[in-house]
Protein backbone atom coordinates (compact mmCIF):
# COMPACT_ATOMS: atom_id res chain seq x y z
CA UNK A 1 0.00 0.00 0.00
CA UNK A 2 1.58 3.13 -0.84
CA UNK A 3 1.00 6.13 1.41
CA UNK A 4 0.58 9.15 -1.51
CA UNK A 5 -1.88 6.62 -3.56
CA UNK A 6 -4.40 9.21 -2.60
CA UNK A 7 -2.28 12.09 -4.49
CA UNK A 8 -3.87 13.16 -7.82
CA UNK A 9 -0.34 12.07 -9.29
CA UNK A 10 0.14 9.11 -7.94
CA UNK A 11 -1.98 7.03 -11.09
CA UNK A 12 -0.02 8.22 -13.54
CA UNK A 13 3.42 6.76 -11.67
CA UNK A 14 1.98 3.51 -11.25
CA UNK A 15 0.85 2.85 -14.41
CA UNK A 16 4.27 4.09 -15.46
CA UNK A 17 5.85 1.49 -13.52
CA UNK A 18 3.46 -1.16 -14.50
CA UNK A 19 4.07 -0.97 -18.00
CA UNK A 20 7.94 -0.05 -17.37
CA UNK A 21 10.18 -3.16 -19.73
CA UNK A 22 12.76 -2.42 -17.35
CA UNK A 23 10.86 -3.08 -13.86
CA UNK A 24 11.90 -6.32 -13.06
CA UNK A 25 15.74 -5.30 -13.16
CA UNK A 26 15.04 -4.04 -9.60
CA UNK A 27 14.66 -7.62 -8.33
CA UNK A 28 18.01 -7.92 -9.35
CA UNK A 29 19.48 -5.80 -6.39
CA UNK A 30 20.07 -6.16 -3.03
CA UNK A 31 16.80 -3.99 -1.29
CA UNK A 32 17.04 -4.50 2.92
CA UNK A 33 14.85 -1.42 3.45
CA UNK A 34 11.56 -1.21 1.01
CA UNK A 35 10.80 2.14 2.36
CA UNK A 36 14.10 3.64 1.38
CA UNK A 37 14.44 5.40 -1.93
CA UNK A 38 17.51 5.83 -2.89
CA UNK A 39 18.18 8.20 -5.35
CA UNK A 40 22.80 8.09 -5.42
CA UNK A 41 22.79 5.44 -7.52
CA UNK A 42 25.04 8.06 -9.86
CA UNK A 43 27.52 8.51 -6.83
CA UNK A 44 27.29 4.73 -5.50
CA UNK A 45 25.70 1.91 -7.24
CA UNK A 46 23.27 -0.41 -5.45
CA UNK A 47 24.94 -4.40 -5.09
CA UNK A 48 23.50 -6.57 -7.70
CA UNK A 49 21.97 -10.13 -6.03
CA UNK A 50 24.84 -12.30 -8.00
CA UNK A 51 27.35 -10.28 -6.94
CA UNK A 52 26.78 -11.88 -3.18
CA UNK A 53 27.74 -15.10 -4.40
CA UNK A 54 30.08 -14.21 -7.19
CA UNK A 55 32.04 -12.49 -4.15
CA UNK A 56 31.50 -15.59 -1.68
CA UNK A 57 33.37 -17.78 -4.37
CA UNK A 58 35.87 -15.50 -4.98
CA UNK A 59 37.12 -15.58 -1.42
CA UNK A 60 35.87 -18.80 -0.39
CA UNK A 61 37.15 -21.00 -3.60
CA UNK A 62 39.52 -18.93 -5.48
CA UNK A 63 41.75 -17.23 -2.86
CA UNK A 64 40.80 -19.70 0.10
CA UNK A 65 41.35 -22.90 -1.19
CA UNK A 66 43.12 -22.27 -4.25
CA UNK A 67 45.10 -19.85 -3.41
CA UNK A 68 47.99 -18.56 -5.76
CA UNK A 69 46.71 -21.22 -8.53
CA UNK A 70 43.66 -19.05 -9.42
CA UNK A 71 45.95 -16.64 -11.00
CA UNK A 72 46.42 -18.22 -14.10
CA UNK A 73 42.64 -19.30 -14.73
CA UNK A 74 41.13 -16.64 -13.17
CA UNK A 75 42.49 -13.69 -12.09
CA UNK A 76 45.61 -12.60 -14.74
CA UNK A 77 42.65 -12.36 -17.89
CA UNK A 78 39.82 -10.54 -15.94
CA UNK A 79 40.53 -6.94 -16.31
CA UNK A 80 40.72 -7.08 -19.67
CA UNK A 81 37.87 -9.87 -19.92
CA UNK A 82 35.86 -7.33 -17.90
CA UNK A 83 36.95 -4.74 -20.06
CA UNK A 84 35.17 -6.46 -23.22
CA UNK A 85 32.49 -6.71 -21.36
CA UNK A 86 32.03 -2.79 -21.02
CA UNK A 87 33.39 -2.11 -24.36
CA UNK A 88 29.70 -2.94 -26.29
CA UNK A 89 28.40 -0.17 -23.64
CA UNK A 90 30.75 2.25 -24.85
CA UNK A 91 30.71 1.91 -28.45
CA UNK A 92 34.27 0.52 -27.76
CA UNK A 93 35.71 -3.36 -29.64
CA UNK A 94 36.55 -5.59 -27.05
CA UNK A 95 40.14 -5.07 -27.42
CA UNK A 96 40.34 -1.80 -26.68
CA UNK A 97 39.34 -1.38 -23.34
CA UNK A 98 41.01 -3.19 -19.84
CA UNK A 99 40.08 -2.36 -16.11
CA UNK A 100 42.40 -0.44 -13.92
CA UNK A 101 43.48 1.92 -11.24
CA UNK A 102 40.94 4.67 -10.00
CA UNK A 103 39.44 7.03 -12.56
CA UNK A 104 42.06 9.72 -10.99
CA UNK A 105 44.81 7.53 -11.87
CA UNK A 106 43.61 6.31 -15.39
CA UNK A 107 43.05 9.74 -16.21
CA UNK A 108 46.60 10.38 -14.86
CA UNK A 109 47.91 8.10 -17.14
CA UNK A 110 45.78 8.78 -20.72
CA UNK A 111 46.50 12.78 -19.80
CA UNK A 112 50.63 12.22 -19.63
CA UNK A 113 50.48 9.70 -22.03
CA UNK A 114 48.48 12.12 -24.61
CA UNK A 115 50.99 15.06 -23.72
CA UNK A 116 54.21 13.64 -24.53
CA UNK A 117 52.66 12.10 -27.63
CA UNK A 118 52.35 16.12 -28.26
CA UNK A 119 55.79 17.58 -26.96
CA UNK A 120 55.59 20.75 -29.05
CA UNK A 121 51.90 21.77 -28.23
CA UNK A 122 51.77 23.40 -25.40
CA UNK A 123 48.28 23.71 -24.53
CA UNK A 124 45.33 21.82 -22.92
CA UNK A 125 41.22 22.62 -23.28
CA UNK A 126 38.77 21.80 -20.48
CA UNK A 127 35.92 23.46 -18.70
CA UNK A 128 34.83 24.35 -15.29
CA UNK A 129 31.98 21.68 -15.25
CA UNK A 130 34.87 19.29 -14.81
CA UNK A 131 34.73 16.59 -11.78
CA UNK A 132 37.86 19.07 -9.45
CA UNK A 133 39.89 15.68 -9.56
CA UNK A 134 39.79 15.81 -12.68
CA UNK A 135 40.73 19.16 -12.72
CA UNK A 136 43.54 18.17 -10.32
CA UNK A 137 44.87 15.88 -12.36
CA UNK A 138 45.01 17.61 -15.71
CA UNK A 139 46.50 20.54 -13.87
CA UNK A 140 49.02 18.09 -12.31
CA UNK A 141 50.15 16.46 -15.96
CA UNK A 142 50.49 19.61 -17.55
CA UNK A 143 52.80 20.49 -14.69
CA UNK A 144 55.03 16.96 -15.52
CA UNK A 145 55.24 17.02 -18.83
CA UNK A 146 56.27 20.92 -18.63
CA UNK A 147 55.56 24.33 -20.58
CA UNK A 148 51.87 23.74 -20.48
CA UNK A 149 48.87 25.98 -20.18
CA UNK A 150 45.63 23.87 -19.09
CA UNK A 151 42.94 26.31 -20.40
CA UNK A 152 39.30 26.32 -17.94
CA UNK A 153 36.65 27.60 -20.64
CA UNK A 154 33.78 28.52 -18.01
CA UNK A 155 29.93 27.79 -18.51
CA UNK A 156 27.84 31.06 -18.51
CA UNK A 157 25.67 29.09 -16.30
CA UNK A 158 27.04 26.72 -14.79
CA UNK A 159 24.32 24.09 -15.94
CA UNK A 160 25.27 23.96 -19.63
CA UNK A 161 28.45 22.67 -21.15
CA UNK A 162 30.22 25.94 -22.86
CA UNK A 163 30.66 24.09 -26.23
CA UNK A 164 31.01 27.07 -28.62
CA UNK A 165 33.29 28.71 -26.66
CA UNK A 166 35.28 25.42 -25.65
CA UNK A 167 35.81 24.77 -29.69
CA UNK A 168 36.71 28.59 -29.70
CA UNK A 169 39.56 27.83 -27.64
CA UNK A 170 40.57 24.96 -29.53
CA UNK A 171 44.17 25.60 -31.93
CA UNK A 172 47.03 24.70 -34.00
CA UNK A 173 48.77 24.78 -30.02
CA UNK A 174 46.43 22.73 -28.14
CA UNK A 175 47.64 19.12 -27.65
CA UNK A 176 44.26 17.52 -25.76
CA UNK A 177 40.60 18.63 -25.01
CA UNK A 178 39.82 16.48 -22.15
CA UNK A 179 35.95 16.91 -20.84
CA UNK A 180 33.09 14.76 -18.79
CA UNK A 181 30.97 13.38 -21.19
CA UNK A 182 27.91 14.31 -18.34
CA UNK A 183 28.85 16.85 -16.08
CA UNK A 184 29.14 15.75 -12.23
CA UNK A 185 26.70 18.63 -10.99
CA UNK A 186 24.65 19.77 -13.74
CA UNK A 187 24.21 16.66 -15.74
CA UNK A 188 24.59 18.48 -19.09
CA UNK A 189 25.54 15.53 -21.56
CA UNK A 190 28.07 16.92 -23.98
CA UNK A 191 28.09 16.40 -27.75
CA UNK A 192 30.64 14.12 -28.09
CA UNK A 193 31.02 13.96 -32.12
CA UNK A 194 30.55 17.38 -32.64
CA UNK A 195 33.58 17.92 -30.12
CA UNK A 196 35.70 15.19 -30.88
CA UNK A 197 35.11 16.39 -34.47
CA UNK A 198 36.24 20.21 -33.78
CA UNK A 199 39.33 18.83 -31.22
CA UNK A 200 40.70 16.35 -34.47
CA UNK A 201 40.33 19.91 -37.11
CA UNK A 202 43.00 21.26 -35.34
CA UNK A 203 45.25 17.87 -34.49
CA UNK A 204 44.42 17.63 -31.04
CA UNK A 205 43.49 14.35 -29.35
CA UNK A 206 40.55 13.76 -27.17
CA UNK A 207 39.98 12.44 -23.61
CA UNK A 208 36.10 11.68 -22.34
CA UNK A 209 35.79 10.77 -18.78
CA UNK A 210 32.83 8.57 -19.09
CA UNK A 211 31.96 8.75 -15.41
CA UNK A 212 28.78 9.44 -15.19
CA UNK A 213 27.85 8.27 -18.60
CA UNK A 214 28.30 4.55 -18.62
CA UNK A 215 25.88 2.67 -17.97
CA UNK A 216 23.29 5.27 -18.22
CA UNK A 217 23.72 7.18 -21.82
CA UNK A 218 24.36 5.58 -24.66
CA UNK A 219 28.28 5.92 -25.91
CA UNK A 220 30.02 5.40 -29.67
CA UNK A 221 33.53 6.22 -28.97
CA UNK A 222 34.44 4.04 -32.55
CA UNK A 223 32.10 6.04 -33.88
CA UNK A 224 32.94 9.27 -33.30
CA UNK A 225 36.64 8.45 -33.39
CA UNK A 226 37.32 9.03 -29.74
CA UNK A 227 40.92 8.79 -28.99
CA UNK A 228 40.90 7.87 -25.22
CA UNK A 229 38.35 7.74 -22.53
CA UNK A 230 38.00 6.75 -18.82
CA UNK A 231 35.18 6.14 -16.46
CA UNK A 232 34.04 4.73 -13.09
CA UNK A 233 32.58 1.23 -12.38
CA UNK A 234 30.86 1.70 -9.59
CA UNK A 235 28.50 4.60 -10.45
CA UNK A 236 25.88 3.32 -12.81
CA UNK A 237 27.42 0.26 -13.47
CA UNK A 238 27.23 -1.05 -9.94
CA UNK A 239 30.52 -2.18 -9.63
CA UNK A 240 30.78 -1.40 -5.49
CA UNK A 241 32.36 0.97 -3.45
CA UNK A 242 36.00 1.43 -4.65
CA UNK A 243 35.80 -0.84 -7.88
CA UNK A 244 38.61 0.25 -10.54
CA UNK A 245 38.05 2.18 -13.71
CA UNK A 246 37.85 1.42 -17.13
CA UNK A 247 40.55 2.34 -19.51
CA UNK A 248 39.84 2.98 -23.15
CA UNK A 249 42.46 3.69 -26.19
CA UNK A 250 41.85 3.71 -29.71
CA UNK A 251 43.67 1.00 -31.68
CA UNK A 252 45.72 3.09 -33.80
CA UNK A 253 46.74 5.62 -31.05
CA UNK A 254 50.98 6.50 -30.49
CA UNK A 255 49.61 6.57 -26.84
CA UNK A 256 51.77 5.37 -24.55
CA UNK A 257 51.40 4.36 -20.61
CA UNK A 258 53.72 6.64 -18.96
CA UNK A 259 53.69 4.18 -15.80
CA UNK A 260 55.77 1.08 -17.44
CA UNK A 261 54.59 -1.89 -15.19
CA UNK A 262 54.77 -5.50 -15.31
CA UNK A 263 51.59 -5.75 -15.73
CA UNK A 264 51.91 -4.06 -18.99
CA UNK A 265 54.89 -6.40 -19.94
CA UNK A 266 54.19 -8.58 -22.82
CA UNK A 267 55.89 -11.48 -20.78
CA UNK A 268 55.89 -10.88 -17.17
CA UNK A 269 56.78 -13.73 -15.25
CA UNK A 270 60.43 -13.54 -17.25
CA UNK A 271 60.87 -10.93 -14.74
CA UNK A 272 63.08 -9.14 -17.65
CA UNK A 273 65.10 -6.51 -16.37
CA UNK A 274 64.03 -4.70 -19.55
CA UNK A 275 60.31 -3.51 -19.95
CA UNK A 276 58.80 -5.28 -23.09
CA UNK A 277 55.33 -3.32 -23.89
CA UNK A 278 52.42 -6.29 -24.64
CA UNK A 279 50.46 -5.75 -27.52
CA UNK A 280 47.41 -6.26 -26.24
CA UNK A 281 45.54 -3.10 -24.23
CA UNK A 282 47.03 -4.45 -21.37
CA UNK A 283 49.76 -2.79 -21.63
CA UNK A 284 47.38 -0.13 -19.75
CA UNK A 285 47.91 -1.80 -16.57
CA UNK A 286 50.90 -0.84 -14.54
CA UNK A 287 50.48 -3.28 -11.36
CA UNK A 288 48.48 -5.79 -9.73
CA UNK A 289 44.74 -5.61 -10.03
CA UNK A 290 42.56 -5.69 -6.79
CA UNK A 291 40.70 -8.96 -7.85
CA UNK A 292 38.10 -8.90 -4.95
CA UNK A 293 36.99 -5.92 -6.42
CA UNK A 294 37.49 -6.43 -9.66
CA UNK A 295 35.48 -9.68 -9.85
CA UNK A 296 32.19 -7.70 -8.31
CA UNK A 297 32.37 -5.76 -11.33
CA UNK A 298 31.17 -7.99 -13.91
CA UNK A 299 27.44 -8.51 -12.53
CA UNK A 300 26.33 -5.09 -12.81
CA UNK A 301 28.06 -4.38 -16.08
CA UNK A 302 26.25 -8.17 -17.58
CA UNK A 303 22.98 -6.54 -16.13
CA UNK A 304 23.22 -3.18 -17.83
CA UNK A 305 24.31 -5.31 -21.16
CA UNK A 306 21.29 -7.77 -20.37
CA UNK A 307 18.81 -4.47 -20.07
CA UNK A 308 20.37 -2.65 -23.06
CA UNK A 309 20.96 0.70 -23.39
CA UNK A 310 18.44 2.15 -25.85
CA UNK A 311 16.03 0.78 -22.71
CA UNK A 312 18.16 2.12 -20.02
CA UNK A 313 18.05 5.57 -22.29
CA UNK A 314 13.89 5.30 -22.58
CA UNK A 315 13.95 4.75 -19.42
CA UNK A 316 16.40 7.45 -18.25
CA UNK A 317 14.45 10.33 -19.93
CA UNK A 318 11.04 9.54 -18.90
CA UNK A 319 11.77 9.33 -15.33
CA UNK A 320 13.94 12.82 -15.47
CA UNK A 321 10.95 14.05 -17.70
CA UNK A 322 8.65 13.10 -15.38
CA UNK A 323 10.95 14.48 -11.95
CA UNK A 324 11.23 17.53 -13.82
CA UNK A 325 7.50 18.04 -14.55
CA UNK A 326 6.82 17.45 -10.78
CA UNK A 327 9.71 19.75 -9.23
CA UNK A 328 8.18 22.68 -11.82
CA UNK A 329 4.49 21.78 -10.72
CA UNK A 330 4.66 21.36 -7.16
CA UNK A 331 8.39 22.08 -5.76
CA UNK A 332 9.13 25.44 -7.63
CA UNK A 333 6.75 27.19 -5.26
CA UNK A 334 8.75 26.06 -2.47
CA UNK A 335 11.82 27.89 -3.66
CA UNK A 336 13.15 25.09 -5.72
CA UNK A 337 14.79 25.63 -9.22
CA UNK A 338 15.55 23.41 -11.85
CA UNK A 339 19.74 23.28 -12.42
CA UNK A 340 20.02 20.43 -15.34
CA UNK A 341 19.13 21.15 -18.71
CA UNK A 342 15.71 21.06 -19.95
CA UNK A 343 15.95 19.41 -23.32
CA UNK A 344 16.77 15.38 -22.56
CA UNK A 345 19.17 15.66 -25.66
CA UNK A 346 21.46 17.59 -23.18
CA UNK A 347 20.95 15.80 -20.15
CA UNK A 348 22.25 12.74 -18.30
CA UNK A 349 20.62 10.48 -15.83
CA UNK A 350 20.64 12.76 -12.60
CA UNK A 351 18.31 15.68 -12.33
CA UNK A 352 19.76 18.82 -9.90
CA UNK A 353 17.52 20.95 -7.73
CA UNK A 354 18.80 24.43 -6.58
CA UNK A 355 17.50 25.50 -3.44
CA UNK A 356 19.02 28.33 -0.70
CA UNK A 357 18.57 25.57 2.37
CA UNK A 358 19.24 22.68 -0.26
CA UNK A 359 21.94 21.64 2.95
CA UNK A 360 19.53 21.09 5.30
CA UNK A 361 17.13 19.87 2.86
CA UNK A 362 18.98 16.80 1.99
CA UNK A 363 20.00 16.23 5.65
CA UNK A 364 16.26 16.13 6.35
CA UNK A 365 15.20 13.91 3.28
CA UNK A 366 17.84 11.00 4.73
CA UNK A 367 17.29 11.22 8.54
CA UNK A 368 13.63 12.09 8.08
CA UNK A 369 12.09 10.41 5.43
CA UNK A 370 14.17 7.89 3.83
CA UNK A 371 15.00 9.64 0.68
CA UNK A 372 18.86 9.18 -0.13
CA UNK A 373 19.55 12.03 -3.10
CA UNK A 374 23.53 14.03 -2.52
CA UNK A 375 24.41 17.50 -1.94
CA UNK A 376 27.31 19.26 -4.16
CA UNK A 377 27.67 23.04 -2.93
CA UNK A 378 27.03 25.40 -2.86
CA UNK A 379 22.89 24.67 -3.35
CA UNK A 380 22.82 21.76 -5.57
CA UNK A 381 20.18 18.63 -4.22
CA UNK A 382 21.49 15.63 -6.51
CA UNK A 383 18.79 12.96 -7.66
CA UNK A 384 20.39 9.86 -9.55
CA UNK A 385 17.69 8.01 -11.62
CA UNK A 386 19.03 4.97 -12.27
CA UNK A 387 16.78 3.14 -14.85
CA UNK A 388 17.94 -0.62 -13.56
CA UNK A 389 16.00 0.47 -9.77
CA UNK A 390 14.66 3.91 -9.89
CA UNK A 391 10.71 3.40 -10.58
CA UNK A 392 8.29 6.54 -11.18
CA UNK A 393 6.88 5.91 -7.95
CA UNK A 394 9.93 6.41 -6.14
CA UNK A 395 10.19 9.78 -7.99
CA UNK A 396 6.20 10.53 -6.81
CA UNK A 397 6.94 9.23 -3.35
CA UNK A 398 10.08 11.64 -2.96
CA UNK A 399 8.20 14.75 -4.10
CA UNK A 400 5.76 14.05 -1.55
CA UNK A 401 8.28 13.31 1.29
CA UNK A 402 9.68 16.42 0.68
CA UNK A 403 6.38 18.03 0.40
CA UNK A 404 5.72 16.71 3.85
CA UNK A 405 9.26 17.79 5.29
CA UNK A 406 8.22 21.84 4.54
CA UNK A 407 4.64 21.21 5.55
CA UNK A 408 6.12 20.90 8.71
CA UNK A 409 8.69 22.06 11.41
CA UNK A 410 11.60 19.49 10.07
CA UNK A 411 13.92 21.13 7.73
CA UNK A 412 14.58 23.44 11.39
CA UNK A 413 16.09 21.23 13.52
CA UNK A 414 19.28 20.60 10.73
CA UNK A 415 22.07 23.06 10.25
CA UNK A 416 21.89 24.90 7.31
CA UNK A 417 25.36 24.57 5.90
CA UNK A 418 27.67 22.09 5.66
CA UNK A 419 30.27 21.31 8.09
CA UNK A 420 31.91 18.25 7.19
CA UNK A 421 32.61 15.97 4.59
CA UNK A 422 30.03 13.97 2.66
C1 LIG B 1 33.14 9.93 -9.89
C2 LIG B 1 34.10 10.59 -10.78
C3 LIG B 1 35.47 10.43 -10.59
C4 LIG B 1 35.99 9.63 -9.42
O1 LIG B 1 37.32 9.30 -9.56
P1 LIG B 1 38.01 8.23 -8.60
O2 LIG B 1 39.41 8.34 -8.93
O3 LIG B 1 37.40 6.89 -8.94
O4 LIG B 1 37.70 8.58 -7.19
C5 LIG B 1 36.33 11.04 -11.47
N1 LIG B 1 35.87 11.77 -12.51
C6 LIG B 1 34.54 11.94 -12.73
C7 LIG B 1 34.07 12.74 -13.90
C8 LIG B 1 33.62 11.36 -11.86
O5 LIG B 1 32.31 11.54 -12.05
Amino acid sequence: MDPYQDDPGYTFAAEADSSDPLAEYCNEFVDHDKTLIYLDGNSLGRLPKQAVPLLHDVIDAQWGERLIRSWAPSWWNLASRIGSSIAPLIGARPGDVVVADSTSVALFKLTVGALSAAPDRTKIVTDNLNFPSDLYVTQAAADITGSRTVVVVESEDDIHGPEEALIAALDGDTALLTLSHVSFKSGYLYDMEKLTAAAHAVGAKVLWDLSHSVGAVPIDLLGCGVDLAVGCTYKYLNGGPGSPAFIYVRADSDVVNPIAGWWGHRDPFAFDQEFGETATIARFQTGTMPILSLAAVEPGVSLTARAGMEAVRRKSIQLSEYFIELSDLRLRPLGYSLATPRSPERRGSHVSLRHPDGWRITQALIAEANVIPDFRAPDNIRFGLCPLYTGFVDIHSTVMRLLGLHATDALSRYPQTRDSVS
